[in-house]
């Protein structure tokens, strides 16, 4: 199971108390994953369709608690390859029109009848605010193992309901940015205290411990690291200066790349590189202009005290 499938197990069982954050989750489950379609004349098709069962068996429970309907549910198969089974939950057409009425998606004059948007009622409070992020995730979400990368997203069909996702979100502090991909709208987060702070907002607090844990995890080995680097460069003190140089030399063309360093350090550290025994003073006769000696050596300890930086993860200026 992926992280991702997760944290959608998890916002299923969620509990589900009030009416005003079921109109919520059930207007942005059906706006986020298209599930209304138009069949004529004040005839709609309303379904809800998800990778989990337990996704749909919380729509399924809630239609039945706030709205008195009695959904269907059916498995999906997928292509064989995959095997990915995805699972809907058929509302009765008789009940359709209904249940759009009670979201308060119908509107005259619109496309179809429906509204792109919900009202500003159906997420006036803040728990409904939540509802419907939790739910928009759950249809349209994503979210990438702390291991790899710091990633979550909702991938929506339409611009208006991705800047809608973004002002819910905005509500609670998060600011999230919106980008394309494959004719969707991707809402999405970067930052690990964000993703953080958006799991617990959803609702996900199991999740967002197992993000938790892994994110301080990576960062106590990633300090690690940066200190053994920091004791490594101490190392190259006690090394004769000449290879000490090179060292540095070859560190910050792998970390930077020596073409970013400004000219006169760069001709410097390329002639130290290609003339490792040579004295100072004669690696200054070549450097265009030559250089003296004392012009060298501070040269040569700008180049080392990059390295240091870089070794530290600390910020270059050049
Ligand atoms: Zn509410």
């Amino acid at each position: 199971m992926s992280f991702a499938s997760d944290v959608r197990g998890e916002l299923a069982r969620t509990p589900m108390e009030d009416a005003c954050c079921a109109r919520s989750e059930l207007t942005a489950a059906l706006l986020c994953a298209q599930g209304i379609a138009w069949r004529g004349r004040e005839r709609y098709a309303v379904t809800f369709t998800a990778s989990e069962a337990s996704t749909v068996r919380r729509y399924f429970a809630m239609l039945k608690r706030f709205y008195g309907i009695i959904g269907q549910i059916r498995a999906l198969s997928g292509d064989t390859l995959n095997n990915n089974t995805r699972y809907q939950l058929v509302v009765p057409e008789a009940e359709a029109l209904g249940l759009l009425q009670a979201l308060e998606l119908l509107e005259e004059g619109a496309l179809f009848g429906l509204r792109a948007l919900p009202t500003a009622e159906t997420v006036r409070y803040s728990c409904c605010k939540k509802s419907f992020v939790r739910a928009a995730f759950t249809m349209c979400g994503a979210v990438s193992h702390p291991d790899r990368d710091y990633h979550i997203e909702i991938a929506v069909p339409s611009e208006a309901l991705a800047a809608f996702v973004v002002a819910q979100l905005a509500a609670f502090d998060l600011e999230a940015k919106i980008s394309t991909r494959k004719q969707k709208y991707v809402v999405y987060l970067k930052r690990a205290e964000e993703i953080s702070d958006m799991l617990s907002l959803l609702g996900a607090s199991k999740a967002m411990m197992a993000f938790e844990n892994v994110r301080v995890k990576k960062e106590v080995s990633n300090r690690v690291n940066r200190q053994l680097n920091c004791d490594n460069s101490n190392i190259n003190r006690s090394m004769n200066a000449a290879e000490a140089q090179i060292r540095d030399i070859r560190y910050i063309d792998s970390e930077l790349g020596l073409e970013k360093l400004p000219r006169t350090l760069r001709d410097m550290a390329y002639i130290r590189a290609n003339n490792p025994e040579m004295p100072l003073a004669e690696l200054g006769e070549l450097m265009d202009p030559p250089l003296g000696k004392s012009g060298v050596n501070a040269r040569l300890r700008r180049i080392a005290a990059i390295a240091e930086k870089l070794r530290c993860g600390d910020e270059v200026r050049l």
